[in-house]
């Protein structure tokens, strides 16, 4: 490996406190790397794997690794080499007249803001809350955003991978020699492969394409605030049409009062006590931070004409429900970022770290993990997700700080459960609380779209139509292109055949 990426550049011992989960749940640590190789280019990665393969080592392929609440850099099989690409972080084209960027992995989203706003290019990113992570770790993983390019897979374009043996694959456009459209047409000649490298361990991505938005004229960030838990229905059927017909252009993201209080603070301001918040300290909140029980957020952009029209739509659909309230917040889409208000930023594009801070919320030393479940984007289905994540959640002793990321036809519903790391029965309780809601969401038909290392298995068993029909041919394709199982085995729950047995420590 030293051979392969030079000495500085592989590390071992307690340089591997950063690959280790950092927010681990489980005993000890279980998900324990025995190296880190830092790879500069293809062809470095490519000699890794020689090495790998002679050594018969597994690897697993972290961006940034900074995917805290599912994992971080850690591999899902202890002893496994993580394969860091974050010295791979060249931004290789910014093209302003069709809109698109192609970077490497090591980019993120805070390297990509920056090199826009110093080139003076008017183009839009979409952000996920927190900025430290990769563009394409993030949209690999069917990470999102709040910005009119939300779904940031949907709006990537193009991919070069190299396989486990080595060679190296461009999709679409890009398998023409001197091709011109790689990043701007997403067809090609026969089956399409980019899904095959999401949440997967088919291959390690280095390069990627993702189409931004034109900075528009202006932007209008709008906030619904409903009094009350039971107006989660109303409020996700008043907005629903309205990103249906593509009058709202970013996903709406719903957070119930506490998660919005976990941005600002600690419980500890209004409720010190064990267990769940009390309502009664839910109101108090409330009142002092101006917020609803829930608070939908969302942007429309284009030029003032269209925005004005595209809020009278929305002015007019939240009037139609009693008690809901909007706020409008009105930016020009050239604003300085410091003059946006901190809560509007991801919906400008404008990445920060700030919301690092949520995981304070329990005090102690802060973590946290997330329950993050796939449902229809309804009233009904809704209001059954929230009771089954809230009566999990608070049946732990947590309290519910969640909501809803709504798009026009499915929403996920999330929870933050923060925890003090050092505190073993709040990790258990965390440990017991995301394993029940796994096993009732599949009970109801809902699974989680993105899952921690320690739940992996046990969430791809949830995934059981017709015998398991669908992870069979992900193990096929697996067997295939990787028949050693050198590329993070374990990912997603997909073992190959051919490592199965030296992979008997599934945790
Ligand atoms: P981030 O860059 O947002 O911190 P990570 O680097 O933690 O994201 O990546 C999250 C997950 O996405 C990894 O555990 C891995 O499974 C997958 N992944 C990230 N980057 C790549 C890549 N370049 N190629 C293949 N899979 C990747």
């Amino acid at each position: 490996m030293r051979e392969a990426v030079g000495a500085p550049n592989v590390l071992g011992g307690l340089d591997l406190e950063g690959y280790l989960d950092p927010y681990a749940f489980g005993e000890g640590a279980p998900f324990r790397p025995s190296a880190a190789v830092i790879p500069a280019s293809v062809e470095e990665i490519q000699r890794v794997l020689t090495a790998a393969r002679q050594h018969q080592l597994p690897l697993w392929t972290v961006s940034r690794g900074r995917n805290y609440g599912y994992g971080g850099a850690a591999p899902r099989v202890s002893g496994s080499v993580v394969l860091d690409l974050h010295r791979m972080n060249r931004i290789l084209e910014v093209d302003q007249e069709l809109g698109y960027v192609l970077v490497e992995p090591g980019v993120s989203f805070l390297d990509m803001h920056a090199h826009l706003r110093a080139n003076k290019h008017r183009l839009v990113l979409s952000v996920p809350d927190i900025g430290w992570g990769s563009l394409i770790g993030n949209a690999l993983e069917r990470g999102f955003g709040y910005a009119a390019h939300g779904e940031h897979i949907a709006f990537s374009c193009g991919l070069e991978v190299v396989l486990a043996d080595g060679s190296v694959v461009r999709t679409g456009m890009g398998a023409v020699p001197g091709g011109t459209a790689w990043h701007l047409y997403r067809g090609g000649c026969g089956p399409a492969l980019e899904g095959l490298f999401q949440q997967s361990s088919l291959g390690i991505v280095t390069k990627m394409g993702f189409w931004l938005m034109p900075q528009p004229e202006n932007v209008v960030v709008c906030m619904v605030k409903a009094p009350r838990r039971d107006d989660l229905g109303a409020l996700v059927d008043a907005i629903r049409p309205l990103l249906m017909d593509g009058t709202v252009q970013t996903k709406a993201v719903i957070g119930n009062a506490t998660i919005v209080a976990s941005m600002m603070g600690e419980r500890a301001a209004w409720f010190a006590g064990d267990g769940p918040m009390p309502a009664s300290a839910v109101r108090s909140m409330m009142a002092d931070l101006e917020v609803g029980w829930w608070n939908a957020r969302f942007a429309l952009y284009g030029p003032t004409s269209l925005t004005t029209a595209r809020l009278d739509v929305v002015r007019a659909a939240v009037a139609a429900v009693p008690d809901l309230v909007l706020d409008v917040r009105s930016y020009p889409g050239d604003v300085n970022p410091e003059m946006v208000h901190p809560a509007d930023r991801a919906q400008l594009g404008i990445p920060s770290t700030d919301l690092v801070r949520m995981a304070a919320w329990q005090g102690g030393e802060p973590a946290h993990t997330d329950i993050s479940l796939v449902c229809p984007a309804t009233a009904a289905d809704t209001m059954r997700q929230l009771d089954l994540i809230q009566s999990t959640v608070e049946t732990a002793g947590f309290d519910y700080a969640g909501g809803f990321t709504l798009d026009a036809r499915a929403a996920i519903a999330l929870a933050l459960l923060s925890f003090d790391r050092k505190d073993e029965r709040q990790r258990e309780r965390v440990r017991d609380a995301v394993g029940n809601v796994i096993v009732a969401a599949a009970a109801a038909g809902y699974a989680p779209y993105r899952s921690h290392l320690a739940f992996m298995d046990r969430i791809a068993d949830t995934y059981g139509f017709n015998e398991h029909a669908l992870r069979s041919v992900q193990v096929t394709l697996k067997d295939a292109l990787d028949p050693e199982g050198l590329l993070s085995p374990g990912k997603q729950g997909i073992w190959p055949t051919s490592s199965a047995p030296a992979v008997s420590t599934r945790q």
